[in-house]
């Protein structure tokens, strides 16, 4: 499976794109930057699997119904947990806001069909690709995934405050190859991010510690841009900071 980020920041500013990554060429992992991939690219999507129902992971899953409509062969997908999928319907989705898109019909049927999602069971996407959900420690229906793909398997925190069992049950797998996990602040903001549900460097090293897997390679993903250089001091050669536009094979 090919892994490509197409947003990987916790924030939206000229050169800092909120979360989107593609998952081979079908499957989209969060939405914050969906309008930003070539329009081919977006008509050619089946499913968008959401972390949680945040703005900065679903703000441009608007744009992409919008920028395929005529051009798709059948419904996006999109899958999330219970919570994530109904704040979507009611507070996105809802025909006010923007359109109802499932409820869009033409001669190739709605426009947009929502699945929810198992907990703690693998499942299925396109692409070969299959994933288990786990809750972790955040609002919005938010879940971490893991992922497995011809032999190997990451681990995907999504936006989460210190948590657990996403942790342990990746580290069993001894064909985990990558973790990402968030670290959306540095340490002088703790606090802030202990009372928001988000990870600094030390509470991500804590969360490595969980994870005891030091033969994995280590990502950490959803900075914000204004607090970046701070943060990537802090996370210093632990772990790898990935860029908009980076490849990666699983
Ligand atoms: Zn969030
Ligand atoms: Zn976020």
């Amino acid at each position: 499976m090919n892994f490509r980020v197409i947003g990987c920041e916790g924030s939206r500013l000229e050169d800092s794109r909120p979360v989107s990554m593609l998952l081979g060429s079908r499957v989209m992992l969060d939405a914050g930057s969906a309008g930003c991939v070539p329009p081919e690219i977006q008509d050619g999507l089946d499913t968008v699997l959401l972390t949680h129902a945040h703005l900065d992971h679903v703000l441009e899953l608007g744009f992409l119904l919008d920028n395929t409509s005529g051009f798709r062969s059948g419904p996006l997908t999109v899958m999330g947990s219970r919570a994530c999928i109904s704040i979507v319907r009611e507070h996105y989705m809802n025909g006010r806001l923007w359109p109802d898109f499932s409820r869009i019909t033409t001669a190739a049927g709605p426009m947009l069909r929502y699945v929810e999602m198992p907990d703690l069971e693998w499942f299925r996407l396109p692409g070969g690709i299959e994933a288990m959900a786990v809750p972790v420690n955040h609002s919005a229906g938010a879940r971490g995934f893991i992922f497995r793909s011809g032999g190997a398997a990451m681990v995907y925190s999504g936006d989460t405050g210190p948590t657990e069992e996403i942790w342990r049950r990746a580290g069993e797998m001894p064909e985990l190859t990558m973790a990402w996990v968030e670290c959306s602040f540095p340490d002088r903001l703790r606090d802030l991010a202990m009372v928001s549900d988000h990870l600094c460097p030390s509470l991500a090293r804590e969360q490595m510690a969980l994870l005891g897997r030091p033969d994995v390679a280590r990502f950490a993903f959803h900075l914000k841009r204004r607090l970046r250089d701070e943060t990537v001091a802090e996370l210093g050669a632990d772990f790898r900071i990935p860029a908009n536009g980076d490849g990666f094979v699983l």
